[in-house]
């Protein structure tokens, strides 16, 4: 199958269709089916402070509760609707979904800030800042403050100035925004100027081999310092092990979300992790050796 330009990639499956291109638009309809039967959740991964023991909110991330084939990762379905209008309806889901758990978390004494991925299609489209506000409006009990987006490099692709426009009104409602897996675009730099995020999330790509990896090293610290001269915070994806913890604590990162700190769970796991978390005693007494 060619790689087919994003627009109106899925007019193609109109036509004349081989065999991969009709098993998409079968996935397609399973997956319209699918938001209809409310098969999808969403589970929560914490982030958190290491050094101070905080939580500091949850990503909400979207699988897939598959009658037959169990639960399914984003990537089984998300690219098959990424250019698809049905990656609206999902978004919309979505939010929805955020928003309603947070007022159930909010309504058992827990106040817990939770970011949403927001996919390029959802992002492209001006209506974004309408939507969440009548989102926000249904859901008067939470703070707008409390969410936050997540929005890949690559949705922004393009279009910078529109994507700028389209954050700025979302910021406005209150909404944070957070740049996701930072680094792996073409035109990061560019990004962090631009966009109005007040987080990047250092993609888990450079945590992974940072140990070992003085090049990875030099990537965290020249993040850390640019972070810090245009006046963002620094999250870092992917910590896996105590150590990598260590490693981020002493070049100045405190703030971490990662498989070593909790993997991804049902929402009603999240109040019962949230108060028995501990950060490792031997984080808080780590000694920064570079300045960011
Ligand atoms: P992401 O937003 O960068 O999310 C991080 C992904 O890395 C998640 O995979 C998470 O489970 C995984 N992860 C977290 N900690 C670790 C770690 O320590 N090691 C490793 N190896 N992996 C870790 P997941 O849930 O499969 O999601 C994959 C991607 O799908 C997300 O990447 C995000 O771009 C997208 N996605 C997820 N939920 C949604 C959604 O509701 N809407 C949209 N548009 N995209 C979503
Ligand atoms: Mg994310
Ligand atoms: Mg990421
Ligand atoms: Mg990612």
């Amino acid at each position: 199958q060619a790689k087919l330009a994003g627009k109106g990639r899925y007019h193609l499956f109109d036509a004349e269709e081989d065999r991969s291109v009709r098993s998409h638009h079968e996935s397609l309809e399973r997956i319209q089916v699918a938001l209809r039967c409310q098969e999808f959740v969403l589970h929560y991964q914490p982030k958190v402070n290491m050094r101070t023991g905080a939580v500091i909110g949850v990503e909400a991330l979207v699988r897939w509760q598959h009658p037959q084939r169990g639960l399914l990762p984003p990537s089984a379905f998300l690219p098959v609707i990424e250019e698809h209008p049905l990656a609206l309806q999902l978004g919309e889901w979505v939010i929805g979904a955020a928003l309603f758990q947070m007022t159930e978390w909010q309504s058992h004494g827990l106040t817990l800030p939770v970011s949403i991925n927001v996919g390029a299609r959802q992002l492209r489209q001006g209506e974004l800042p309408l939507r969440l506000q009548g989102m926000l409006a249904r859901y008067p009990a939470i703070n707008p403050s409390q969410l936050e987006l997540e929005i890949l490099e690559t949705s922004a692709l393009g279009d910078l100035a529109q994507v700028a426009e389209i954050l700025e009104a979302c910021r406005k409602l209150g909404v944070g925004i957070s740049l996701d897996d930072f680094g792996t675009g073409y035109s990061s730099l560019t990004y962090l100027k631009r966009l109005p995020a007040g987080m990047v999330k250092v993609d888990q790509s450079f945590i992974r081999d940072v140990l070992d990896n003085p090049e990875d090293l030099a990537i965290l610290n020249g993040v850390m310092s640019l972070a810090a001269a245009f006046g963002r915070q620094v999250i870092a994806e992917g910590v896996e092990t105590e150590a990598h913890g260590d490693m981020l604590l002493r070049i100045g990162c405190e703030l971490a979300q990662g498989y070593g700190i909790a993997r991804p769970m049902a929402a009603d796991l999240i109040p019962a992790w949230v108060s028995n978390w501990q950060p490792s005693p031997h984080w808080r007494s780590l000694k920064r050796v570079s300045q960011p």
